[in-house]
């Protein structure tokens, strides 16, 4: 059959009433428990012949006459429908997402009403149901979206951003969009995620998406090598062929009966070493010394890194190196104050890196935010940092035990 412009307005409206375009679910995965945790509703046009149709046949065709809001509306209904079979049968049910065209935003006040009518009438939590809507709906639409968005959330749906990272929309405005999913694009995670800047740049990702709070969902994810490395950045989702490729709704319905995905549980020291290293080797340094100092002794600062159970809770914090001695010092046992004082001198360790010394400890005893004196060895190492020729001290400070 050959689709095009002039004919796919008379040809959705028969396949729509016919039921011929049909919702293919694609599972998504939790990343660290490979459970099935949630699926996208995709739409594939069935044929007479018996083949199917990908979306990227029609889906851009009927953007461009405005006829994706009749198809999105009925995939959504759809989906709908599905949900409530899984209740009706007492299957868990998990979050299903459906494809929003950017065109809804012209829907107004219109939309919200109809998106609650549809799951109200099939009595299904909104929490159930997740719109995407693409990243490159938010290029030129200005402050609207971020109502629009606004207003799905309060209704209870979720709302996730598609495509991330596949155009031109800026870190800094996502920040300003309520959804609450990101859904990285495919196109950032190439190979084996083996390039060095292509690692860069989706750990920053990463790392900016969980601190704005965003559940952070990894598409087209195909290789056991992609899915250790976006474990190591903390992906929270998968979505990808890895564990399953988009399917029809009664094989779908049997994957929500056996929720649990095959396991990849792969040595991550062997196919990730670079990106887990630094932090494995953090975990046994505070394991060791639960108190890291970082000091520039040129410039009279310190940051200070957070441990648990050591004598003080006041981390992680940056400041004046001379007053972070003075405080320490003011938590000394009596008879410990000046050794400690003189010891961390900022002259004083000058003087003796200069002569040679390239490691300095002392013992003394600390009390605690308990009120217990405790003996705690301080060991400075002197560093040089490659870009500037201050001299910097790395404290690890571990408590040797009661007195
Ligand atoms: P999308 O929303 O980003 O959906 C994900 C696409 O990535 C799907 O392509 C899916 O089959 C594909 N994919 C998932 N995992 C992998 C993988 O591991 N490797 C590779 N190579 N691909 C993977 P699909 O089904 O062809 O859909 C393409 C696009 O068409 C969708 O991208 C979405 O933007 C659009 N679309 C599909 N259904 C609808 C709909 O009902 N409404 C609207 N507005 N758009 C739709
Ligand atoms: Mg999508
Ligand atoms: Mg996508």
């Amino acid at each position: 059959m050959d689709i095009n412009e002039r004919n796919i307005e008379k040809l959705i409206d028969i396949a729509l009433k016919n039921k011929d375009i049909v919702v293919y679910y694609q599972p998504k995965y939790d990343a660290v428990t490979s459970r099935l945790c949630g699926a996208e509703a995709l739409a594939r046009w069935k044929l007479e012949d018996g083949s199917v149709l990908s979306p990227g046949c029609f889906i851009p065709l009927l953007e461009k006459n405005g006829l994706i809001i009749k198809l999105d509306w009925y995939m959504y209904g759809e989906t709908c429908a599905f949900i409530r079979k899984l209740m009706d049968e007492g299957i868990e049910v998990v979050t299903i997402s459906a494809n929003f065209s950017r065109l809804h935003t012209f829907e107004g006040d219109a939309f919200i009403p109809r998106l609650c009518e549809t799951a109200d009438r099939l009595g299904i939590p909104h929490k159930y149901l997740e719109v995407e809507i693409t990243e490159s709906t938010f290029e030129n639409l200005g402050t609207n979206i971020r109502e629009f968005i606004a207003d799905i959330r309060n209704a209870g749906f979720n709302v996730s951003i598609d495509d991330f990272g596949s155009g031109l929309s800026s870190l800094s405005f996502v920040k300003d969009v309520p959804a609450n999913v990101l859904k990285i694009d495919k196109s950032l995670i190439s190979g084996n995620c083996e390039n060095e800047k292509e690692r860069i740049v989706l750990e920053s990702i990463f790392n900016f998406a969980h601190k704005l709070n965003f559940t952070t969902v990894a598409e087209g994810v195909e290789t056991k090598e992609q899915l250790g490395f976006l474990r190591t950045c903390g992906c929270k989702v998968i979505q990808g062929y890895i564990f399953a490729k988009p399917m029809p709704q009664e094989e779908f319905e049997n994957v929500c009966k056996k929720p649990h995905a095959k396991v990849y549980d792969e040595d991550i020291l062997l196919t990730q070493p670079s990106a887990t290293a630094d932090e494995l080797l953090m975990q046994a340094v505070f394991r060791a010394y639960p108190l890291v100092i970082f000091s520039n002794l040129s410039r009279n600062s310190f940051y200070m890194m957070a441990y648990s159970n050591f004598t003080t809770r006041s981390c992680p914090s940056a400041g004046v190196y001379t007053e972070l001695i003075m405080h320490g010092a003011s938590t000394m046992h009596p008879d410990d104050k000046e050794l400690f004082i003189s010891t961390f001198d900022i002259q004083s360790q000058k003087q003796r890196y200069e002569n040679g010394e390239d490691t300095i400890s002392v013992v003394t005893r600390q009390k605690g935010d308990d009120g217990i004196y405790r003996p705690v060895e301080t060991t400075n190492y002197y560093v040089k940092n490659p870009s500037a020729d201050d001299l910097l001290a790395i404290t690890l400070s571990r408590p040797l035990g009661d007195a």
